[in-house]
């Protein structure tokens, strides 16, 4: 790294698409910004944001075979804004990846062995790690020179007591087969509960707040003096609240059932589970302003399936109170906690002898801005805090790299 490299390239490899940003941490500034959706079929497409520049979105759609042309596509698109990852200014590649195990429980930078321990981790994130390690090796092939960090999902849950990360089963098989709770959506939570304390102009360490990470995936976490001590995802994203898509909790006996009564393999069950179930299984939508549209138009499946995505929100948030013992904060925050007030509005109504309730004209104001929504007199904060997890990340890989 030379001394004026203050660059962050930031990348999110999925199975099919890559997301990136370029940030200065000198200023934080964010200078490019993109998506490579659909890698592997025939319509894949690049979508480019010049931030520095001011330019107009680029798009481009066409087949990109694979990850490694999916990144020189995005290494053309940044050169072609005279921002080539060839430039001295970078500092570092930060990669998001899901799944750290327990070992990692800080950013790393990576080298052979922690790309290897990453792959032995694929077992217990089959969808997520082959994605994240694709996308490092192939921006370790076009700038081999440069560090590459790991921030991983799993990391900020490490803190959890053991009695919260341990599942009541038979202790030999969870160990050999590595079967715990590790949650994840980790930076997120760590930001926005970092973000609210700030917000109550206290420091991380003097406040217990309950972060809803509520976007297509939800994750809700319990944070006791800026450490993680709860959180509702588990082995696997799906444990918790209702998703997009995930049923989040279950009785694990309906995927026995399901087996019996109706020959479901563990593949098939998986996919119901996984892709078939949350708000879009229970009425055919998974987007909050689709169902929020039908519910005004009077559409009971939408309703019901409204109802029992927040009454599931309800609980955690009550559990969680009970967990931290004193809650200062519950923050809102991913594409419907910053964006849907009626989630917040029902999510929140009726608690008020656990000292919270929001402020219905608070809640209705929209902005990109962390504020409060609860009215002056209740005990307990509550607050929208959008989440930034590529600022997180590059914040985070830069702190390493400048060390
Ligand atoms: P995320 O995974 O954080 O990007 O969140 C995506 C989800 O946010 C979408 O599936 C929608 O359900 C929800 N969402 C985004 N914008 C809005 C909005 N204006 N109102 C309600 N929900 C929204």
């Amino acid at each position: 790294m030379t001394a004026t490299a203050s660059r962050v390239l930031v990348l999110n490899s999925g199975s099919s698409s890559v997301k990136y940003q370029l940030l200065d941490m000198a200023d934080g500034t964010r200078l490019a910004a993109g998506l490579v959706e659909r890698i592997g079929e025939a319509t894949s497409r690049l979508t480019h944001t010049p931030l520095a520049t001011g330019g107009e979105v680029r798009e481009a759609e066409g087949p990109i075979a694979d990850h490694e042309s999916a990144l020189k596509a995005v290494a053309d698109e940044l050169s072609a804004d005279g921002l080539g990852l060839d430039s001295p200014e970078l500092a570092a590649i930060g990669h998001r990846v899901v799944h750290g195990g327990l070992k990692f429980t800080v950013p790393t930078v990576i080298d052979d062995a922690v790309l290897k321990e990453i792959e032995r981790l694929v077992p217990v994130a089959p969808l997520h790690n082959p994605a994240n390690i694709t996308g490092i090796r192939t921006a370790q092939q076009l700038r081999p020179d440069l560090p590459q960090v790991a921030v991983f999902d799993t990391a900020f849950h490490t803190t959890m007591p053991e009695y919260a990360a341990r599942y009541a089963i038979d202790v030999e098989t969870a160990d050999a087969h590595r079967i715990r709770r590790y949650g994840f959506h980790g930076t997120s939570h760590a930001y926005v509960s970092r973000k609210t304390a700030a917000l109550l102009g206290k420091d991380p360490s003097e406040v217990n707040v309950i972060v809803l990470h509520l976007g297509n995936g939800a994750s809700a976490s319990a944070v006791a003096g800026g450490r993680c001590v709860e959180t509702s995802m588990g082995l696997t994203p799906l444990e918790g609240l209702v998703m997009g898509t995930r049923s989040g909790d279950i009785d694990p006996a309906v995927t026995f059932h399901l087996k019996r009564v109706a020959g479901m393999s563990a593949d098939e069950t998986d996919e119901l589970l996984n892709k078939k179930s949350g708000l879009v299984g229970l009425c055919g939508d998974n987007d909050m302003r689709e169902i929020r549209r039908r519910i005004d138009a009077g559409d009971a499946r939408a309703q019901l399936a409204f109802d029992i995505y927040i009454h599931r929100l309800k609980k955690y948030i009550g559990a969680y109170c009970a967990v931290l013992g004193r809650v200062d904060a519950v923050a809102f925050t991913a594409g419907v906690g910053e964006n849907a007030a009626p989630v917040r509005e029902a999510a929140i109504a009726g608690l008020e002898e656990m000292g919270l309730a929001v402020d219905a004209s608070l809640n209705a104001v929209r902005s990109g801005e962390p504020r409060l929504i609860s009215p002056e007199y209740a005990r307990v904060a509550v607050a929208v805090v959008p989440t930034d997890e590529e600022l997180e990340i590059a914040q985070q890989t830069y702190a390493l790299v400048s060390a």
